[in-house]
């Protein structure tokens, strides 16, 4: 299990993040948001392989590269293309994809599933390339059941609406589920001889109480999982972009209880700290903001990114200055290469 990322586009341009989480049988894609040229670096396998697209929101440098997206996944068979946003979410796909003429569409495969992350439910909606995108399909909408949006057996997707001026933002995060691993100290203490039984123990379809033999000995799975297996938490990663939070707000505290513990948080970094009047106006964060919320939170490492193009290098390197004087473990995306 492992969880690969990238920050896609230039510092100062159009930012996105790759999320490829790598569960050891198989390797599932996320795209955070999708600026303009952000897809210039992958590979078109790479963007087909996106089974989830999420919009923090819908200003344009986050969604001009959708077209590109699109192009390359409208009519993708077997897997449907899941699409993930803010309030709105429907009728903005909707229009997107009403912004072509169709006319060869009646026999091709593909599927869209798009939902949009209110606070209190999550709404719904099928697409279909063979009906030319129209109409919506509307399925029932769901509650919300806290922040957890969408799970798979080995990881799941969270979502916080935050505020970005007079619109949310939505923030996400995918953690993966906890690691059970076969602790080889106990293995020795008990002294049971390794075999094919080991597999059963470890493998989580397998129940409690299954008996497998172990030495010529018939033992519960369940009890051995109890002498044997050790649980670490899984990897994380969090995408936060175009809010502004204010410390020692309710909404700050509850950003940081939700991000606690987060492997690696990805946030925007839009202005300066001397141009916190800026950042205010137009709903964003200051370099030495970020560097706290990353502190209070305790994650492992910052990733700046959503840089504002008001500056140059120099600058640049000024704001990762900033954030890290809160939070020594902050970088600027390697890819940029900035010489941080
Ligand atoms: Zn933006
Ligand atoms: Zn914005």
């Amino acid at each position: 299990m492992a969880i690969e990322w990238r920050i896609l586009g230039r510092a100062g341009a159009d930012n996105a993040l790759h999320v490829v989480v790598d569960t050891g049988q198989a390797r599932e894609s996320l795209l955070f948001d999708c600026g303009e040229r952000c897809l210039d670096e992958l590979r078109p396998a790479a963007v087909q392989a996106v089974a989830h697209l999420c919009f923090s929101h819908f200003h344009m440098d986050h969604v001009a590269g959708f077209d590109g997206f699109f192009r390359l996944n409208y009519n993708r068979p077997e897997v449907p293309v899941g699409v993930w946003g803010p309030p709105g979410t429907i009728e903005v796909m909707g229009h997107r994809f009403a912004g072509f003429v169709w006319n060869l569409h009646r026999d091709q495969s593909g599927e869209w599933i798009v939902r949009e992350i209110g606070r209190e439910e999550i709404g719904t909606a099928r697409f279909l390339t063979s009906e030319a995108f129209a109409p919506a399909r509307r399925l029932p909408d769901r509650p919300r059941e806290g922040s957890v949006v969408h799970r798979t057996r080995d990881w799941h997707l969270e979502a916080r609406l935050l505020p970005h001026g007079s619109i949310p933002s939505v923030a996400y995060r995918v953690v993966e589920s906890p690691r059970r691993n076969i602790d080889p100290l106990a293995l020795r203490r008990y002294d049971y001889l390794p075999g094919a039984w080991l597999q059963e123990v470890a493998d989580d379809t397998t129940s409690d109480a299954e008996l497998v033999e172990v030495g010529g000995r018939s033992l519960r799975v369940g009890e051995l999982r109890r002498e044997l297996v050790v649980t670490s938490p899984g990897d994380s990663i969090a995408w936060l972009t175009d809010f502004l939070v204010e410390p020692g707000s309710e909404e700050w505290d509850g950003l940081v209880a939700w991000l606690a513990g987060t492997g690696t948080l990805v946030c925007e970094c839009q202005y300066r700290s001397a141009d916190a009047a800026l950042a205010a106006a137009n709903a964003h964060m200051t370099a030495d903001l970020v560097g706290r919320l990353a502190a209070e939170a305790g994650v492992d490492r910052l990733v700046l990114q959503h840089l504002s193009r008001r500056y140059g290098a120099e600058e640049w390197l000024g704001m990762l200055g900033e954030a890290t004087a809160f939070f020594p473990k902050t970088i600027l995306p390697p890819e940029w290469n900035l010489g941080a």
